[in-house]
């Protein structure tokens, strides 16, 4: 535990990941005390259902800490893209860069996610992952999950019922206040942000002067609020970790499932490497300087499987930490979490093959490109919470012709995947935020404010 900060206090990112560590350390024991493991008979929606001990006392005392955590995140995102994303567009003060950074950014954010796609697909193709999978387990992981996937299921069967133009369409809202109501509606949010600072830059400056300080100002109090959040974050993380332990299914399930968790775990991890290699290739900024500073996000990311949600930690890590300033920070991460998504579009590659492979199916070349599209569009439009990437899985089952009922083959393993996934998401957003901000002259010198030290500064 070398790195400290000033005050001689332990570093955010080891304080969270001793929390994570102690919230499985803390269910793995209660769950193995005879106490823990003895069953009690619980009523959920009006039936009877028996459920662990331990199961119980962390559903009941715990788990709603690491909901609360969560909430609170969730909660400042909305205001959080509108005060930052109004400022940071009013502050480049012209539109061809605007339109500049915009093209840049989808850009390297659609070559990103062909990358992470085409990895996917090799190491899925190498692995074999569903050849290993007899049609007696197939079937039994089938059953066992069909009641619990039947939900995701339902949600998938109505994205396949949209037209090509919906996603399109759904990107300009009919009223802001509706937007701005539901989480889900980031993307909208964001683009009445823009329009409002494009409005903004072309209005005369002795009208924009008063609007730009009030976000300003409001900016400011909303980063605030990420550091008073982030003091609970150990916390937050413990409950969220010791929910997920007790929740976790039996470990049979997981074992039929391990060689296709080992080849989204390869590729993901491969993802991790290209962009290490591409921040040090065209910033020059090294491995470590890198993943320090992103590495809370990364936590969070892990332990909330929702981008969305970590969304204010890594604007807030990368503008302080990584040195990008915040006219790109503002524009490059809200798009990013919202349709960046290489994490999920490499394990929906992975997870598509798979399953074309339990059900004995072979793909042939051209189906397999065909999959490079559609993963890559249904990554765009998944949402940035738990398990959204699964949901959209069913438009590339369906484009390739495999049988959509293997969703439930791969329920049983899809949390875990979902916190690494989405780690990778948020890895990705930072990775080319720094690019953007590197090819804009935007990239400086961070500007670390420790959270405890920056709450006593300024209090
Ligand atoms: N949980 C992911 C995220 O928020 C999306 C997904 O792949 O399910 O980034």
């Amino acid at each position: 535990m070398k790195e400290k900060s000033k005050k001689g206090k332990l570093a955010l990112h080891w304080k969270i990941l001793l929390g994570m560590l102690a919230g499985v350390m803390f269910s793995l024991f209660l769950v193995n005390t005879s106490w823990g493991a003895s069953l009690t008979t619980i009523k959920l929606k009006g039936i009877d259902v028996e459920i662990s001990r331990a199961g119980l006392l962390v559903r009941d005392w715990i788990k709603p800490f690491g909901t609360m955590f969560i909430n609170a995140l969730k909660l400042i995102a909305v205001p959080l893209i509108l005060a930052s994303l109004i400022k940071g567009v009013s502050d480049l003060k012209d539109i061809s860069k605007l339109s500049k950074m915009g093209f840049r950014t989808i850009g390297t954010y659609i070559g990103t996610t062909l990358i992470a796609v085409s990895i996917g697909l090799v190491v899925v193709n190498l692995v074999n992952p569903g050849k290993t999978i007899t049609e007696e387990t197939r079937n039994d992981l089938v059953m066992s999950y069909s009641q619990g996937a039947g939900e995701k299921i339902s949600a998938a069967a109505e994205q396949k019922e949209s037209g090509p133009l919906k996603a399109l369409e759904e990107l300009v809202p009919d009223n802001i206040f509706k937007a701005a109501s539901n989480n889900g509606n980031m993307l909208q949010v964001i683009v009445f942000a823009i329009f409002f600072g494009i409005g903004l830059i072309l209005i005369p400056a002795d009208k924009s002067a008063p609007v730009k300080v009030f976000f300003d100002g409001f900016n400011e109090v909303i980063l605030k609020l990420i550091d008073l959040i982030m003091l609970a974050a150990p916390y937050g993380v413990f409950a969220l970790l010791a929910a997920l332990v007790v929740e976790a299914p039996s470990q049979d399930l997981f074992l039929a499932l391990i060689w296709y968790a080992v080849s989204v775990v390869i590729g993901l991890f491969i993802m991790i490497l290209i962009y290490i290699g591409l921040v040090y290739f065209f910033t020059g900024r090294k491995p470590g300087f890198f993943l320090n500073g992103i590495s809370p996000a990364q936590l969070l990311a892990f332990s909330t499987s929702s981008s969305a949600a970590t969304l204010p930690v890594t604007m807030e890590r990368v503008e302080e930490h990584l040195g990008v300033e915040e006219e790109v920070t503002s524009f490059v991460l809200p798009i990013g979490a919202t349709i960046n998504m290489d994490g999920t579009s490499l394990y929906q590659a992975v997870a598509a093959i798979f399953i074309a492979q339990a059900f004995g199916m072979e793909l042939d070349l051209y189906a397999q490109l065909g999959i490079v599209v559609t993963a890559t569009l249904a990554s765009i439009g998944s949402a940035a919470v738990p398990g959204a990437g699964m949901v959209m899985l069913v438009i590339v089952l369906a484009q390739a012709g495999i049988p959509e009922a293997g969703l439930a083959l791969i329920f049983a393993i899809d949390r875990p995947l979902d916190m690494l996934r989405t780690t990778v998401n948020v890895t990705g957003d930072a990775a080319v935020s720094m690019l953007i901000a590197k090819s804009v002259g935007k990239l400086g010198d961070p500007k670390p404010k420790d959270w405890d030290d920056n709450l006593v500064t300024n209090s």
